[in-house]
């Protein structure tokens, strides 16, 4: 908690926009702080999408409440409003009280966060955003960061904006809430390092890695532009042969992934594996079908565009030095290959 960690936090709540930024040890320790700070535990629903990394639902069965699977929409890979009120119903029935939504920005695409926030404050639920994949991102609204009560990010080096650790935020723009995340932070501090008020963390984030974070933000906004100018190209060469991530109007992806859509999703992967030209599949499995999760209660028997995501999705190679030379080694065998 050296000069840097305050530094950077100032920083951080300028760049989204305003409101307070609590730094935190990883994405995860975000969340987990984020529903201790909202007491929500035992009895509890949390509906959260089915297609996501599975680090989303594990933090609400770390605070012991119910996560309650909700399918997406396949084109923007984001929780599917429509399929809410069926998710709600489930808790319900499953005895739980239906407390949270937790909405996912996967990919870097910031979800429907103007649906969610009205379906939140129409049923009297916490909405929590997940933008561990979308710090950078905007949509008409604002900035990631500002667009749901509270958002969590990730500084895991794989994400948008990454260290060389582990690291996550918390933004917000309730000054009450900011100031329980600070003494969940470290172990419930009350008004002295050893007065304790509530059940806490260890969830510093680490001064050398704020450091870090302090240099990388003055050349993030370049990197961006560099991920939508390889997103643009990739979309443009590719459109004819896959299903291309949908960006809706006057939004802003921070492109953590670019990841298609492919019926022949295996042999693609493996040709291009031959050629030397890495993919990945987030995510081979929904959440809903992982061991731990698969008596919790679901919107639906089938969350069918979860299950169809798991069978099609690839994700290229992005990132801010991605020569030229490479996109277009990348674009040619995509090509080559999904013919
Ligand atoms: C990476 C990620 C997390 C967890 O972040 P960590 O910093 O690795 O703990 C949570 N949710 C999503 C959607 C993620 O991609």
């Amino acid at each position: 908690m050296g000069p840097e960690v305050a530094q950077l936090e100032d920083e951080l709540a300028g760049y989204v926009g305003g409101g307070e930024c609590v730094s935190c040890s990883s994405g995860t320790d975000a969340l987990v702080m984020v529903l201790m700070a909202l007491e929500i535990g035992r009895g509890d629903a949390v509906l959260v999408p089915s297609f996501t990394f599975g680090a989303t639902a594990e933090a609400i069965m770390l605070v012991g409440a119910t996560p309650v699977f909700v399918d997406v929409r396949g084109a923007t890979f984001d929780i599917d409003v429509a399929d809410l009120e069926r998710g709600v119903e489930s808790a319900t029935s499953a005895g739980a009280h239906p407390a949270a939504i937790i909405g996912v920005d996967l990919f870097g695409l910031p979800a429907d966060w103007r649906s969610l926030r009205s379906f939140a404050a129409d049923h009297g639920m916490k909405l929590i955003a997940d933008a561990a994949q979308s710090f950078g991102a905007s949509t008409p609204d604002g900035r990631v960061g500002t667009l749901a009560p509270v958002t969590t990010t990730s500084f895991f080096p794989a994400k948008p904006l990454g260290c060389y650790g582990d690291g996550g935020a918390i933004f917000t723009a309730d000054l009450g809430l900011a100031s329980i995340l600070r003494s969940i932070r470290v172990h419930g501090q009350g008004t002295s390092k050893y007065d304790t008020v509530r059940i806490g963390v260890n969830g510093r984030l680490d001064t050398i890695q704020a450091a870090i974070l302090l240099e990388k933000l003055k050349v993030f906004d370049a990197e961006l532009e560099q991920r939508h100018s390889i997103a643009r190209r990739y979309s443009a060469a590719l459109h004819n042969q896959a299903s291309v991530p949908e960006v809706p109007g006057g939004f802003r992806s921070s492109w953590a992934q670019y990841t298609v859509r492919v019926p022949d999703r295996d042999r693609i992967a493996a040709a291009l594996h031959s050629l030397g030209i890495p993919t990945a599949v987030y995510y081979s499995k929904p959440v809903h079908l992982q061991g731990p999760y698969r008596r919790a209660p679901r919107s639906q028997r089938e969350l069918s565009t979860s299950a169809a995501l798991a069978r099609d999705v690839l994700s290229l190679p992005i990132h801010p030095y991605l020569s030229t030379d490479d996109q277009e080694f990348v674009i040619n065998n995509f090509l080559e290959t999904a013919q």
